[in-house]
């Protein structure tokens, strides 16, 4: 089976981090990186500074350079996501500031061809692979759900509700969210089906919307059921693939009404996550779920036999240095 690989993922805690390539009309631009080692080491420094204590290395499971690909990405995720037929409860996490690179790596750009899919889409059709394979042995149903977690006492369904039938069932691991439906999806055809429907609710390609959802967690669930077909035993599993929102500080002086308060959220939100994680890896018998919705939301996903995996991205360019520092630190806390 699956549960060697699985254990060779060490732990239950993993960071990752990927840096984006520069966009095309940022070719010119200085980058902070200075070195990336086969073994997870990162060295970041600021060009435009000089001294010894510029040059600063960080150490993750894995980094991904500017050249890897959506499929390089998804290998080393695939042992975690498949472990979930196995009965374990799964979160991903992608986090960084906005324009980082969190919506590419976990679904990719906009206009999405195979090659472009992020984890998401990826990590389904692995599913339904596998699930295929086995299908004389244990018989998986797989439901979805899409929430949006809008400064923190808001929660926003991002399905349409009428599109497709809603799987009816309340499920112990599920997403402490009762107005979120579950889909039953077949293929990940459906699933295609049911995210763009998602993406159009959430309109994240028009510019002025993407700038709300970079304001707000995204979180895509997938539900495994399994029958065993021999003696009826049944296990669940849960994959938790969450977009954050943009980890970038808001200039206080700057920001006022709305824009302070959605900052205040999100700060308050990824602080409540970096100290749940860090309490499970030190294995504090205290874990702060209740400081966030976000926490809240998927507590039952985070701590136990869960799994957890923080995707940490990165934009190389000189002007986001100090963003790239606190992004590094927080990853640095929880790893
Ligand atoms: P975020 O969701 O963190 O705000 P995006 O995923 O929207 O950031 O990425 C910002 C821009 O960078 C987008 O135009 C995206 O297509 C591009 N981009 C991000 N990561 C990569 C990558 N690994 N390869 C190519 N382009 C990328
Ligand atoms: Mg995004």
């Amino acid at each position: 089976r699956l549960y060697n690989e699985v254990q060779d993922l060490k732990g239950n805690i993993r960071v990752y981090c990927r840096i984006r390539p520069f966009l095309p009309g940022q070719s010119k631009k200085q980058t902070t990186i200075e070195y990336i080692g086969e073994n997870g080491e990162l060295v970041v420094s600021n060009p435009l500074k000089q001294g010894k204590d510029n040059h600063r290395l960080f150490k993750f499971n894995k980094v991904f350079g500017p050249e890897a690909s959506q499929e390089e990405v998804f290998l080393d995720t695939r042992p975690l996501i498949r472990s979930v037929l196995d009965g374990y409860n799964v979160c991903i996490f992608a986090y960084g500031q906005t324009g980082s690179g969190k919506t590419y790596t976990m679904s990719g750009p906009c206009i999405s061809s195979t090659e472009d899919w992020g984890v998401n889409y990826r990590a389904l059709n692995d599913l339904f692979e596998i699930s295929e394979s086995r299908k004389n042995s244990i018989l998986y149903e797989v439901g979805v759900q899409m929430v949006e977690i809008y400064n923190e006492q808001d929660f926003y369904v991002s399905l349409d509700l009428h599109t497709l039938g809603i799987w009816n069932a309340t499920l112990p691991n599920g997403l402490a969210v009762p107005e979120a439906s579950m889909y039953s999806v077949q293929s990940t055809a459906d699933v295609l089906e049911l995210m763009n429907i998602g993406l159009m609710n959430r309109a994240v390609c028009s510019t002025a919307l993407n700038e709300r959802s970079s304001r707000s967690h995204s979180i895509l669930t997938i539900h495994v059921r399994g029958t065993d077909l021999k003696n009826g035993a049944i296990l669940r599993g849960s994959l938790h693939l969450i977009d954050l929102a943009g980890s970038e500080r808001v200039d206080r002086s700057e920001a006022t009404g709305d824009r302070l308060r959605e900052a205040q959220h999100i700060n308050k939100s990824l602080s409540a996550l970096g100290d749940v994680i860090f309490a499970l890896a030190q294995k504090n018998p205290h874990v702060p779920y209740r400081n966030s919705k976000l926490t809240q939301v998927l507590q039952s996903s985070l701590g136990g036999q869960a799994k957890t995996l923080m995707m940490v991205q990165l934009n190389p360019d000189v002007d986001s240095y100090s963003e790239t520092i606190s992004t590094l630190k927080f990853a640095e806390r929880v790893s």
